[in-house]
């Protein structure tokens, strides 16, 4: 095998998918060396194989039995457990880490992957908004924590080498989800078959509820705040149904750079495994074919998980890991049919009015954080949580 070595964490996900897929494209630049799931192990088997991955981990220790009884795996590593995520993380064959996990379990191995130093494509939001100020540490400056979410690599790649006092404000761009035209009564009867219809972007389930409430850009404000250093008051939001322009970075003297492309998670994935290199391909874009191109302002009242998120983000400490816990909990009781939608937003802002917020200074304070507010929430929504398994 030539190539730099790869661990893909999450790959029966649909990052993992599309990360797949820039290895292949890119040809011997990578070979994947460790790959990882949460249950889907059938699926990690098939990966596997035609990988040639040394290692595997399935997170889920009965998914791990399952297989092992079934005998798979048997000609290669298969780690277990949470732990068996982090032994992949910090593989001593592999040079870049790509984290495709889904919500909070993603924390540990970022930070695991930093510290045994190395390059971290993180797709994974919610480990920089649950623990980004530690995630940021162990990063060490530089360009070694690389952002695959779209908007913060769009923007990632807009401030290259920018001052820093050259920038006004950064503007993360939101498609609005499938619900933007509807009204409050009418949100209260959506359904999870509507919400995972997202109109855009092609993504796992729990992403895609919380592009439908706007968590998803509450979570991508409090982790641009952490990638880019930048307070709250320099990160906009504003909703571009299209989307087609990512990101944007506006000057101090008004001039305002964006980054455009089809939505396809490849983009930001390649650029942030290739980085600072460019590698050429056949991706262009027909200008002439784009519908016309439109911004409006977010609906704070309809949808009010962004403004709840921006105040956790501003609360700072422990704030944004209880929001975080207490979303991932409401999305999967709303996957589940137990609430109606516009209780996920509501779940989340009563577990923050309950919580004291402490300085994130540990991993354990904020994964106790975590798991008060899974707790909390699991109360509130009459719903016992257990990890979301659509795409397992
Ligand atoms: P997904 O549900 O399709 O896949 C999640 C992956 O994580 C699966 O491989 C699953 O096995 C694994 N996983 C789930 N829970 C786990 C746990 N507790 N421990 C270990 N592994 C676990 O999700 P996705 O849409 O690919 O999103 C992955 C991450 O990327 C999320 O943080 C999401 O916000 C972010 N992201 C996704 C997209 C996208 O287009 N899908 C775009 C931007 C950002
Ligand atoms: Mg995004």
């Amino acid at each position: 095998m030539s190539g730099e070595g790869l661990v893909l964490l999450g790959a029966t996900g649909s990052i993992g998918a599309s990360a797949i897929e820039v290895v292949r494209d890119l040809g011997d630049r990578f070979h994947i060396v460790g790959l990882s799931c949460l249950r889907r192990w059938r699926e990690l088997d098939r990966i596997a194989t035609e990988t040639g991955a040394e290692a595997v981990a399935v997170a889920d220790p009965d998914a791990w039995q399952e297989a092992r009884a079934a005998g798979a795996f048997a000609d290669i590593v298969c780690h277990q457990g949470p732990e068996g995520v982090l032994e992949l993380a910090r593989m001593a064959s592999a040079a870049t880490v790509l984290n495709g996990i889904v919500g909070a379990a993603g924390l540990v191995p970022t930070l695991a992957a930093l510290e045994a130093d190395k390059r971290v494509a993180l797709a994974n939001k919610e480990a920089l908004v649950v623990g980004g100020e530690l995630v940021v540490r162990a990063a060490g400056g530089g360009d070694r924590l690389r952002p695959v979410d779209s908007e913060h690599n769009a923007i990632w790649q807009l401030l290259d080498g920018r001052p820093e006092g050259s920038v006004r404000r950064i503007v993360l761009t939101a498609s609005g989800g499938p619900f933007r035209g509807l009204s409050t009564e009418r949100l209260r009867r959506v359904t999870p078959a509507e919400a995972l219809a997202h109109p855009t972007w092609s993504m796992g389930a729990k992403i895609t509820i919380d592009s439908a409430t706007l968590a998803n850009k509450g979570l991508e404000i409090i982790e641009a705040h952490h990638l880019f250093g930048l307070d709250y008051d320099r990160i906009d939001v504003v909703v571009h149904p299209q989307s087609i322009v990512h990101g944007m970075v506006e000057l101090v003297d008004g001039t305002l750079f964006a980054e455009l492309g089809k939505p396809d998670m490849r983009a930001p994935i390649r650029a942030a495994l290739t980085w600072p290199e460019r590698v050429a391909n056949r991706v262009t874009t027909d200008l002439t074919r784009l519908s016309g191109l439109t911004f409006e302002a977010p609906d704070a009242e309809r949808f009010p998980a962004l403004g709840i998120a921006r105040d956790a983000g501003r609360a700072g400490g422990t704030a944004p890991a209880v929001f975080n816990a207490a979303n991932e909990v409401a999305v999967s009781a709303f996957l589940a049919g137990r609430i109606a939608f516009p209780q996920i937003p509501a779940i989340c802002e009563r577990v923050l009015g309950e919580h004291d917020v402490r300085p994130a200074d540990s991993v354990e304070t904020l994964l106790n954080a975590d798991r008060w507010a899974r707790e909390r929430a699991s109360e509130r929504a009459g719903f016992e949580w257990t990890p979301i398994g659509t795409r397992g």
